[in-house]
């Protein structure tokens, strides 16, 4: 910090100040985005109940040592005439505010834990903490990176927290929580400061820019908002850099390179361009994008969180877009789901992730991230196999033409095994009493195969071809193989089963094929016809020697 102050303070005013010191938040007021810490704090004060040990955890930069001196100033504030008590509104002129401002008041001190871990240092501030303040209301403790303290630093620590001075009061700040010990947790009010989100973060930017008399484009604003991910010290370096690079008129394009960022919009049309399969627009606006200098993975890494924040709006298509990304990337976004389904976007998200762990061990890496590209793209193509049965099973499209004799263009998956299923099943049981009708010669054939009259069946199915039928009458055309009492046995058969005379005739006159055969021919015409079909054709294009074995109805 201190060496980009200097660099930022050449050729500016005498009492220019870096923007993250000049807007640190000295009040609760000015601390943006931490709402629950306010009001509870604010509620203690006023009960009078306030504890002993704060505990702050966020993320760095979040603002947890700020947040402490606030709570410092709040705790031991006297007010203008020096007689008022701790409060949420310091006065920020009486001497303790002042002092705990500029970091030099004796009863508040800073501790960083990452250089004093050992059990001495702790006990230390224990010995000291027994002697009164000397201006202060409270002596506090401010340790930053609490998780740093060694085991024993701990115990020394809780034994003051179980018991601790009336005048004394500890603020705790860390990054990783889960490494303080739970003694310590439950001795201290915990508060977990948020990354402030992008709708916070962007008006500030924005009145702060005013303030500083800098014209910052709205989305220049955004883009630093989003890099500095939720804090609120990184978005004002980054916008103090950006001011201090550009001057007083900073546009999108200003900030994007100043962020080393990809072009987003480059990086949605890549995304589009994988979606609808088109790989050499894509790989093109890649090639743009590396030209420009580009990091592939950056690239890769953008791709990935574009495709969350697709699948997000799929999922929640009213997501409040303010502050989460902006306005016009939002749009395009927002047109891309409407236009994909959750199955695509899931693998595709689980390939980009995978991609992009390939690319960083790759030792060509804009290579690497072509190839994944070109492994998306055909992604693209090939639709789930939910998809693609729903797709073939309900499209409206007619097939190909030439595919075959299906009539009326259903392309309606029902398969030759089931085609002569009887509409209604004759009651075995009910002997010589008319329980059935039969509907076609396929039905009749299917009797056979219900009643186990299997080797009749098979003889139906695969060595007669049908002339003609008719409730009562049955005439077909008989291969050599066949026995000359099968008419007969058909006959009898049907007239135990319907309770009806039925004639059998064997002709020499041609019959329709066999079953068997219109069985066969049709699954080959299936097989003719799917192979055409876009979605399938794609899929046997794609997996060169792949063939359709064999068709199955779902
Ligand atoms: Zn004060």
């Amino acid at each position: 910090m201190t060496q980009k102050e200097a660099k930022v303070t050449k050729g500016k005013k005498d009492n220019y100040k870096v923007l993250a010191l000049k807007y640190r938040p000295d009040n609760f007021d000015d601390l943006i985005g931490q709402e629950v810490l306010v009001r509870t704090i604010t509620n203690a004060i006023k009960t009078n109940r306030i504890a002993n040990a704060f505990l702050l955890t966020g993320i760095r930069g979040v603002g947890k040592t700020t947040t402490a001196r606030i709570i410092s100033r709040v705790l031991n504030c006297v007010g203008k005439d020096g007689k008022g008590g701790a409060t949420a509104s310091p006065c920020g002129v009486c001497v303790n505010c002042i002092e705990i401002k500029e970091d030099r008041h004796p009863d508040v001190l800073e501790m960083d834990a990452a250089s004093h871990t050992g059990v001495d240092d702790i006990r230390e501030i224990i010995d000291n903490s027994r002697y009164l303040p000397t201006t202060a209301r409270y002596k506090i403790y401010i340790i930053d990176e609490v998780h740093m303290l060694s085991k024993n630093a701990f115990n020394a620590l809780l034994k003051t927290l179980e018991e601790p001075p009336a005048h004394v009061k500890f603020i705790f700040a860390t990054t990783e929580i889960r490494k303080i010990p739970v003694t310590i947790l439950s001795r201290c009010q915990r508060f977990d400061l948020r990354r402030i989100d992008n709708e916070i973060l962007v008006p500030f930017l924005q009145k702060v820019s005013e303030k500083e008399g800098a014209a910052v484009d709205k989305e220049a604003i955004e883009m630093i908002a989003h890099a500095s991910e939720g804090s609120v010290r990184d978005s004002l370096s980054l916008l103090d850099q950006a001011i201090s690079h550009s001057g007083d008129k900073i546009t999108a394009k200003m900030a994007q390179d100043m962020l080393g960022l990809a072009d987003k919009g480059k990086i949605i049309d890549i995304f589009d361009f994988i979606a609808k399969g088109d790989i050499e627009n894509a790989l093109s606006a890649l090639k743009d994008l590396y030209d420009a200098s580009a990091d592939p993975v950056l690239v890769l890494n953008d791709l990935l969180e574009f495709s969350y924040i697709v699948t997000k709006l799929k999922i929640i298509p009213n997501l409040n877009a303010t502050g989460f990304i902006p306005e016009n990337e939002f749009k395009m976004a927002k047109e891309i789901a409407e236009k994909l389904d959750i199955p695509y976007l899931t693998r595709c998200w689980q390939m980009l992730l995978k991609g992009l762990n390939e690319a960083k061990t790759a030792p060509n890496t804009f290579n690497a991230v072509e190839m994944i590209m070109i492994r998306l793209a055909h992604l693209s193509n090939l639709p789930s196999p939910a998809a693609l049965i729903k797709k073939i099973q309900n499209s409206d499209s007619p097939p190909p033409t030439g595919g075959g004799s299906r009539a009326g263009g259903s392309y309606s998956m029902q398969s030759a095994q089931h085609a002569y299923q009887p509409q209604s099943m004759p009651q075995n049981e009910a002997e010589g009493e008319p329980v059935a009708f039969i509907n076609s010669f396929e039905e009749l054939v299917e009797l056979f195969k219900i009643n186990k009259e299997v080797l009749i069946h098979s003889w139906l199915v695969s060595d007669a071809s049908l002339i003609s039928f008719k409730q009562g009458r049955l005439e077909l055309s008989l291969t050599a193989e066949i026995p000359s009492d099968f008419p007969q046995r058909v006959s009898g058969h049907l007239r135990n089963w319907t309770g009806q005379n039925w004639v059998v005739v064997a002709s020499n006159k041609a019959g329709s094929p066999s079953l068997l055969q219109q069985k066969i021919n049709e699954e080959k015409n299936l097989k003719k016809e799917l192979s055409k079909h876009p979605n399938v054709n794609k899929i046997l294009e794609l997996f060169p020697g792949a063939y359709i074995s064999k068709v199955e109805e779902k």
